[in-house]
């Protein structure tokens, strides 16, 4: 088969392309629920030029300082990261790293795991934006070298597991991989195919309060712990608009509107409607930028509910941070954030750098010292919703930049 150019021969993979994202999105594969996605993975890049290798993850991986604890008692037996290498060496080693597990399904999201495909070319599926569309375009790029095109680099994947719960997967594989010298990273995660060197942080709170449940006729004897659920929520956001107000204006982050939220996600209480419940559970995420370390914002907030007003509050409640990622940030005149620019540019794309309003896994290398972006297809606004879907051009233009940009290392 003769190809003209790169672009020429992508396009001639649309149908093997179309294939290989919707038989990986067909796979329901939430967090902790790995096993089949891996298997398939491995099933399909051992006939690459590559080797594979599915890397088993220790149980004891829950004893790692950096460990979130989001879901409780994980078994890692049968749920392994996949490496994926190629034979090629030249003057750098470039990582490439995606995640296999998705959120579960959205209300109202009809048939999370039956892929379609609209008029215009996107393809909807819960993980198609987030981060499947991804892996495909893993796939595509290295089909590519297979097929077509000489890389001229070593490539690794590091196709993980536990993304979405906090980052175990890449966790495990690079304490697996400590050895090897890695020069950059490429995280892949919906970026709408911009290059974001700076990426915020995240702590998650799980603050717990119990009470004394009791008849509603007689609250005197019973202590409600809503009311110091709402007082908590009351000084998290008070804290959190002074982090704001202390964050303004920073690096990449300027142009964004609300680039470091506050979500509380879940409050749970009670068991009947005359009844003071017996506990309440706030769950929540604190975004924020690279100005501030995770244990200063942690610290932040931990002083804010030892001020005396507060102690009533503080009385029968437990704190627990379970996901603690710090920003990430890279100079944008580091050759990585450069020589990516370029590659947009040659394929005609946005070049030039912004920052990315969610946490990734791109802490764990950022944390190493080696140099990491994230950068990927797909609208990040559509990933964990009902509506997650993905433009199928998006998947095969961010390869051939990552093929530009692989070949423009050379
Ligand atoms: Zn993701």
């Amino acid at each position: 088969m003769h190809y003209n150019n790169l672009t020429d021969y992508l396009q001639s993979q649309k149908e093997w392309l179309k294939s290989f994202l919707f038989d990986i999105l067909s796979i329901p594969s939430e967090s902790g629920k790995e096993e089949k996605i891996q298997q398939c993975l491995y099933d399909i890049f051992k006939n690459f030029d590559v080797s594979c290798e599915l890397t088993e993850i220790q149980n004891n991986i829950v004893k790692d300082p950096e460990y979130s604890d989001t879901i409780k008692d994980l078994d890692y037996t049968g749920r392994p990261n996949l490496k994926v290498e190629n034979h090629e060496t030249g003057s750098k080693t470039i990582v490439i790293n995606s995640h296999v597990d998705v959120v579960p399904p959205s209300t109202g999201q009809r048939n999370p795991y039956s892929p379609c495909m609209d008029e215009k070319e996107n393809i909807f599926a819960r993980g198609a934006c987030d981060a499947k569309g991804q892996i495909a375009a893993i796939a595509l790029v290295l089909k590519a070298a297979k097929d077509y095109i000489k890389l001229g680099q070593k490539i690794i994947c590091h196709l993980v597991i536990e993304e979405e719960i906090g980052g175990n997967g890449t966790l495990a594989m690079i304490r697996h991989e400590k050895n090897t010298k890695v020069d950059a990273v490429i995280n892949m995660e919906p970026t709408n195919l911009r290059i974001m060197p700076s990426i915020r942080g995240a702590v998650w709170f799980n603050i717990c309060f119990s009470g004394k449940s009791g008849h509603a006729g007689a609250t005197l004897n019973s202590t409600n712990p809503v009311y110091k659920a709402m007082h908590a929520i009351k000084i998290l956001k008070e804290y959190h608009s002074k982090l704001e107000n202390e964050s303004k204006n920073y690096g990449l982050f300027k142009d964004i509107d609300n680039p470091m939220p506050l979500t509380i996600g879940q409050f749970i209480s009670g068991e009947w409607p005359s009844m003071t419940p017996g506990g309440t559970l706030v769950r929540g995420v604190i975004g924020f930028l690279p100005n501030k370390t995770r244990e200063e914002v942690i610290q932040g907030f931990v002083n804010e509910l030892n001020k005396p007003k507060n102690a009533w509050v503080k009385e029968g409640m437990n704190l627990r941070f379970d996901y603690r990622h710090n920003a990430v940030e890279l100079p944008v005149s580091h050759w990585l954030v450069k020589k990516m620019s370029e590659a947009c540019l040659r394929c005609k794309a946005k070049y030039l750098p912004i920052a990315m309003t969610a946490s990734t896994d791109a802490i764990y290398y950022h944390e190493m010292g080696i140099p990491v972006i994230a950068f990927g297809p797909g609208d990040i606004k559509y990933a964990h919703s009902a509506i997650e879907h993905i433009n199928f051009n998006q998947i095969i233009k961010s390869a051939e930049i990552i093929i530009s940009f692989i070949k423009g290392l050379n």
